[in-house]
């Protein structure tokens, strides 16, 4: 029997009552700026031209046109947080994301304050992850699920959904996409598509309870909803329409089921989508055959060297404005690294982590989410793995070998899925902290007083002081004699092979 660690019971009512505030300020947030129309240079069946060098404005680097990653991690002795979101630079979009956010971290916050050190024999953990679902050019949905692990066998998840509609500078509502969500025969139509979907689902037939769903139905606008270019889907928390043992559930309705809801405008939305996914399908398929072609044999170092090697490693990233500065630095100083690319991250850039291989650097997985790993369960555990190697290798077209576990945290679980999916775990001996320090002397003085031969550096490519620091440290161990070399070259050096941990 699966046991669900949930949040003390005022934390929930105080999380709930959040919530429903937050949909109440997303509402509230339907404001109708002027059209702000922007440029694309995505001009039908011409592939984008990737300015690496000159990205300032990286709009078109995003996998996502107009959205950009955040990603943060922070942690003490008693927690740890990886923080995922979106954002776009428009504030009328952002904050109510933003506000989400942070009434997650708050109700963990409170909840491991409230936790007694006594039973504190382990690290709570809250990571925030993203789905990110294209409804059509500059309209995106985005789930956002914040994973609370504060003990037991399972951490819970809470969702919410945004859509969003970049050009308008807006959330999407509800009644923006149909006539009438309100009315009668509308919920009729949705009740009616819901029902044929948990009629023919042979998990959900027997255990949904068709009363609940029909009950929170009644108030069309005040469940999560999402939507792609082609279905729009209603979710349910766990337990909230059937037993705990279905976990949350997702309804996806085909959207030519609802085409006689749909306004004027999103039906010629939903016609445009159809072109743009083609036009996407094109692209990706020239840019598989492109990095295929350039795939290069990264092994430079023969074996049964006895020169000076460090390994230079670089996670959480890549970052638009952090790791060109790195690889430019990198280049300068004939240096090779290893980049510990989080999942999320190649889906944003993808032609960032392919730069990165393409400069000859090792791209090695990190997890999708930067999730505790011994936090989750088998199933959960492996989707961050695999997910992540897919995700680098669709980006780059190499297949990692690597892998280091978010916070260095592993268990047996962790080492036997790793070696399941033939990676070996990497840790690191000497920790720059630049992820603590943020300071560019700090950052230099710790990595030069303490790597030596053989050392494996842990950097972070998505602070700006990490790319401040790293033209002195090469400079200064260059001088000493030091040559680097990823990780995969290193342990060829030394001789090492297998699962690890190294
Ligand atoms: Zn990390």
């Amino acid at each position: 029997m699966r046991n669900f660690k949930r949040v003390k019971p005022l934390s929930w009512l105080a999380l709930c009552s959040v919530l429903l505030i937050s949909s109440a300020i997303l509402f509230l947030f339907v404001n109708h700026t002027s059209f702000a129309s922007k440029q694309s240079s995505n001009v039908k069946g011409v592939k984008p031209v990737y300015t690496f060098k000159n990205f300032s404005s990286d709009e078109e680097l995003s996998n996502y046109p107009g959205l950009h990653l955040h990603t943060s991690i922070e942690g003490t002795d008693t927690y740890s947080m990886a923080i995922n979101y979106p954002f776009t630079n428009i504030s009328t979009i952002d904050q109510p994301i933003i506000d989400w956010i942070d009434q997650q971290k708050d109700a963990f916050l409170e909840t491991v304050e409230g936790t007694s050190s006594e039973k504190n024999r382990f690290i709570s953990h809250l990571n925030i992850q993203i789905e990110t679902n294209i409804i059509t050019k500059n309209k995106y949905n985005i789930i956002l699920s914040a994973y609370h692990y504060v003990g037991g066998a399972n951490g819970i998840t809470y969702k919410q959904s945004f859509a969003i509609d970049i050009d308008n500078e807006e959330h999407i509502e509800l009644n923006d996409i149909f006539i009438d969500p309100n009315s009668e025969s509308f919920k009729e139509k949705l009740l009616h598509a819901i029902d044929n979907i948990i009629e023919n689902n042979n998990e959900y037939k027997d255990t949904i309870d068709q009363n609940l769903v029909q009950d929170r139905m009644q108030d069309v606008e005040n469940n999560m909803w999402g939507l792609t270019k082609d279905s729009f889907t209603i979710y349910f928390d766990e337990y909230e329409v059937g037993p705990g043992a279905i976990g949350a559930v997702e309804l996806k309705i085909p959207i030519n089921h609802l085409e006689s809801y749909i306004t004027n405008e999103w039906l010629e939305t939903f016609e445009l989508a159809e072109e743009i996914a083609e036009r996407k399908k094109v692209e990706e398929e020239a840019k598989q055959q492109e990095s295929s072609e350039s795939e290069k044999d990264q092994t430079n170092v023969s074996d049964n060297d006895d020169g000076k090697y460090i390994a230079l490693t670089f996670d959480d990233g890549p970052h638009p404005d952090v790791t060109p500065r790195i690889l430019d630095t990198l280049n300068e100083y004939n240096a090779k690294a290893t980049f510990f690319i989080l999942g999320l991250q190649a889906e944003y850039y993808p032609a960032l982590a392919a730069e990165v291989a393409n400069q000859g650097h090792e791209v090695a997985n990190h997890t999708y989410n930067h999730t505790d790993l011994t936090s989750l369960n088998h199933d959960q555990l492996i989707n961050e793995i695999v997910t992540t190697n897919n995700k680098i290798e669709q980006a780059t077209g190499n297949k990692p070998t690597l892998f280091r576990p978010p916070f260095g945290s592993y268990n047996e679980q962790v080492i036997n899925v790793a070696e399941q999916n033939g990676l070996s775990i990497i840790l690191w001996s000497v920790d720059s902290l630049d992820w603590k320090n943020r300071d560019l002397s700090t950052i230099y003085s710790t990595v030069t007083a303490n790597a030596s031969v053989g050392s494996t550096v842990l950097l972070h490519d998505i602070h700006p002081t990490t790319a401040d620091a790293l033209p002195e440290v090469l400079e200064t161990l260059s001088a000493q004699g030091y040559q680097f070399v990823t990780v995969s070259e290193l342990l060829n050096i030394q001789g090492k092979s297998g699962v690890g941990p190294f």
